[in-house]
């Protein structure tokens, strides 16, 4: 019997852990620095470690592109905290924060914010400008990844 397994990049050392699929919603450690590598907070990502992200995890990873000057991006701050609790680890919640990470802001063509971006498979599956409640977030998601 094999099981089926996936790559789950973790949030702390961005270490690539492959763990079987029937595993993931146990209290899965990282490999490299046994830190859990779901623990209901959203990551943030920066220019260096963003690709390793969208392109090695095999979950969806919802990317929160803010800035801290940003009103609505506050309020959005919480409803991704709890999309995390919510969604781990079927989707990983991410956080890009524009002006720490302007390359980034730039190659993705980011416009207005808060902006959300969808990756799966390592491309971008949909995008949504403007804050939104979970229920709506949660719903929007599943529109375009199967949770
Ligand atoms: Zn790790």
């Amino acid at each position: 019997m094999s099981t089926a397994s996936l790559h789950i990049v973790c949030p702390h050392c961005h270490g690539i852990n492959r763990l079987p699929a029937d595993r993931l919603g146990e209290d899965a450690q990282c490999g490299r620095c046994h830190a859990p590598l779901f623990s209901g907070q959203p990551v943030d990502l920066d220019t260096g470690h963003f690709e390793r992200h969208v392109t090695r995890n095999d979950i969806p990873v919802l990317v929160d592109f803010w800035a801290p000057w940003c009103g609505p991006c506050r309020m959005m701050a919480p409803i991704l905290v709890e999309a995390a609790r919510a969604l781990e680890p079927r989707v990983r919640i991410a956080k890009v924060d524009t002006e720490a990470n302007p390359a980034l802001a730039s190659h993705f063509g980011i416009r207005s914010i808060p902006t959300l971006a969808l990756f799966a498979g390592g491309r971008e599956i949909a995008r949504q400008a403007g804050a939104m409640p979970l229920p709506q977030l949660v719903a929007w998601i599943r529109q375009h990844v199967p949770l």
